[in-house]
């Protein structure tokens, strides 16, 4: 039976994040923040050591999408030594978050392959995403970039669902939010464990998106690569 859904992550497949350093530096200079810290890449070191482990209490259930960004938000301006005794308090600190992602918002952008694949596929394939983050946050993401209308509400996160990517669930939820079954449908990823092999073991037919051309984990038997979106139509036949 042919692929008729394809489901999408979104950070570094359609959404360039890449941009995310030169916002976060800007960020932190807006703030008088960044001479805190020895240099560029001491400060994006700090931001992404933290998102790492604090998104990762997100993505285990422990902390709530809007707790990890006041955690993250703490700790940072702990280690720098700025924030008062006893820390920030939730307010401050989601102000603080807030304003960093009105900056990131206005330099927010999609690769260019994305708004050009998805308008050559929308007539052919239904379209959804399936992503490691929060609905709302991720509604608002593709609508800032142009792209939500390709996908409407057919949107499935991990806050909402219960559980996060590599989990089979949330794979089979995108495929009931498309109306298909898993083998009708070929998910689209950057990474190739969560997404890719992820997908595959899921029963969908999974693409990975390896736009550094690296090609370097010795791809499964089953998973597709792509380097690029305009690859993505001529792979799916
Ligand atoms: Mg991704």
């Amino acid at each position: 039976m042919p692929i008729r859904g394809l489901l999408f992550d979104v950070d570094d497949t359609l959404f360039d994040s890449g941009s995310e350093a030169a916002s976060v530096l800007a960020y932190l200079r807006m703030r008088g923040l960044l001479d805190r810290f020895g240099d560029s890449a001491a400060a994006l070191g700090l931001w992404r050591e933290l998102k790492e482990r604090h998104y990762a209490r997100f993505l285990n259930g422990e902390l709530t999408f809007a707790a990890q960004q006041r955690e993250r938000t703490r700790e940072l301006l702990a280690r720098i030594g700025t924030s008062t005794e006893g820390g920030l308090s939730d307010q401050e600190a989601s102000a603080w978050f807030a304003g960093y992602q009105t900056h990131r918002h206005a330099t927010r952008a999609p690769f260019p392959d994305a708004e050009p694949a998805l308008r050559k596929l929308a007539p052919g394939f239904r379209l959804g995403v399936v992503s490691n983050s929060s609905t709302d946050h991720q509604r608002r993401k593709l609508d800032g970039i142009g792209l939500l209308p390709y996908f409407g509400d057919r949107l499935i996160c991990s806050d909402q669902h219960g559980a996060a990517k590599p989990a089979a669930s949330i794979f089979l939820a995108g495929c009931t939010a498309l109306g298909l079954q898993p083998h009708e449908v070929a998910y689209i990823g950057d990474n190739y464990e969560t997404d890719a092999v992820g997908a595959h073991r899921a029963g969908l037919h999974g693409f990975w998106l390896d736009r550094a051309n690296t090609n370097a984990a010795g791809v499964d038997t089953g998973v597709r690569v792509i380097h690029s979106l305009d690859e993505l139509q001529a792979a799916l036949t």
